[in-house]
């Protein structure tokens, strides 16, 4: 679960601040951030074929 990452919910945050400010293309922004977020023991980036934008 990504809620025990700090700086996600800290992206997500922001993300929902954007959203409803109507800032959309910053929503977008924070939530890629937040999905590229590398620090994530579920996520183990070393894989080959693994590459995603
Ligand atoms: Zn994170």
């Amino acid at each position: 679960m990504n809620d025990q990452c700090p700086t996600c919910r800290h992206y997500r945050a922001l993300r929902e601040q954007a959203k409803q400010a109507g800032d959309y293309s910053k929503a977008t922004d924070y939530e890629v951030l937040r999905r590229r977020h590398p620090t994530h023991a579920v996520y183990v980036p070393r894989q080959a074929g693994g590459r995603r934008a």
